[in-house]
């Protein structure tokens, strides 16, 4: 909120802006900062450490006999002072300014006399081995964490035009910019879990348009008097995808086997999918292809993944943005781990027959998905999942199972 002046000035902002939120006289008294509070020895500053900082170096591994070892090690001394906090003004320490690690290279090499690239190995090295030590509290010594460098994007939104050149922002607002007077809309995006298709939650009017709707917001299943859901989502509609209109895409406990033909049980005849045409502004009859869902999530059109009938949608699908700082922190250092690992290569590949891997969706053929284990991956050109071909257990298709009837008969 306030980054220049004195800590007072900044409070005096702080206070003035909580003032006119909360509409009560807040002063720059009853604002709260934080406290930061060195870690290594107080009596040594840069002055006193960079002759030793030579010695230091060339001493080698960086190992402690205790933390008081740490708290006087002149390399820890000039981390802490030039990266940790900033101690030149006369008022309390305040975080030092962020600095790239090329930097920070360059600032050890001149105070050490060392050459650059030594120094970067230096700081890593030395970054590493102080990160497993504890304080006499139990804390890290330095508390500058990584996640205090991430925040989430917010909500993706993007207009119902084809895949390429529809606008795509992460700035929520109703229309594209500078689109208003044509009335093209942004509608917010979804995505399943399993395989990351798109879903836009929409309204749809009486004269059978679509606008935005927040993922929350529903409506009673009879609002419009016709007995159909008037809200759901629109998908758009792709070749690739395992839901292509057929009766045998939908999920099996969908249908009702006991006939010779299979059909849509009572429950679920208003929530199959229906295919529509609709251009940016949400009129259906021209524009791009999309499934429109009637009513709650149920199941994914591009790789059948199908979902309880309890349960929230904005908890079934993900947005952009559905974790908090902590846990994107913890995905993006997972995902880095995960990309050094290595992965199955050509997943195409494995498509055959003979192979151990098998996607449940395969050639149609619904397969159990109970056994869903942690060491499927998800083929990135195609993005359908696969699961090790032991771990899945096939189920008759609704076709193979009139089959079975009739020879029985
Ligand atoms: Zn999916």
């Amino acid at each position: 909120m306030s980054t220049t002046g004195t800590i007072e000035d900044q409070n005096k902002t702080v206070a003035e802006v909580a003032s006119k939120l909360f509409g009560a006289q807040i002063t720059a008294h009853d604002v709260i900062g934080e406290t930061l509070e060195r870690v290594t020895d107080d009596t040594l500053d840069l002055n006193a450490i960079r002759p030793l900082l030579a010695a230091r170096i060339a001493a080698g591994r960086h190992e402690w006999k205790g933390f008081d070892d740490f708290r006087r090690d002149p390399l820890a001394v000039w981390m802490e002072l030039t990266l940790g906090i900033d101690l030149s003004a006369l008022e309390k320490p305040k975080r030092a300014a962020p600095c790239t690690l090329t930097e920070a290279a360059a600032r050890l090499s001149v105070d050490a006399g060392i050459d650059t690239s030594a120094a970067d190995e230096l700081l890593r090295s030395f970054l590493v081995a102080a990160s497993a030590l504890r304080t006499s509290q139990g804390r890290a010594p330095f508390a500058f964490k990584l996640h205090q460098f991430i925040s989430g994007p917010g909500k993706v939104m993007t207009t119902l035009e084809p895949e390429g050149t529809r606008h795509i922002t992460l700035d929520a607002q109703r229309f594209a910019p500078g689109r208003q007077q044509e009335g093209v809309l942004l509608f917010a995006a979804h995505f399943c879990r399993e395989c990351g298709q798109e879903y836009h939650p929409v309204w749809r009017g009486n004269d059978g348009h679509f606008a935005p709707r927040e993922i929350d917001d529903l409506a009673a299943d009879d609002a419009d008097g016709s007995g159909k859901p008037t809200w759901g989502f629109l998908a758009p509609r792709r070749s690739t995808q395992n839901y292509g209109g057929r009766l045998d895409d939908l999920p099996e406990n969908w249908l009702d086997l006991t006939r010779a033909e299979p059909k849509v049980k009572p429950p679920y005849r208003e929530a199959v999918p229906q295919d529509h045409l609709a251009d940016a502004t949400g009129r259906t009859g021209g524009g791009q292809p999309y499934w429109f869902i009637p009513g709650k999530f149920r199941f994914c059109l591009n790789c059948g993944f199908l979902h309880e009938a309890y349960g929230r949608d904005v908890n079934r699908l993900s947005s952009l943005s559905g974790e908090g700082r902590s846990s994107a922190t913890t995905i993006l250092t997972l995902s880095l781990l995960d990309s050094s690992l290595p992965k199955p290569t050509c997943p195409r590949a494995y498509r055959t027959r003979e192979s151990s891997w098998a996607s449940p969706t395969i050639g149609r053929t619904p397969r159990c998905r109970l056994a869903t284990s942690t060491t499927s991956f998800t083929c990135s050109p195609c993005v359908r999942r696969w699961w090790p071909r032991s771990r899945l257990r096939a189920a008759p298709s609704p076709k193979s199972i009139s089959r079975m009837r009739c020879s029985r008969r």
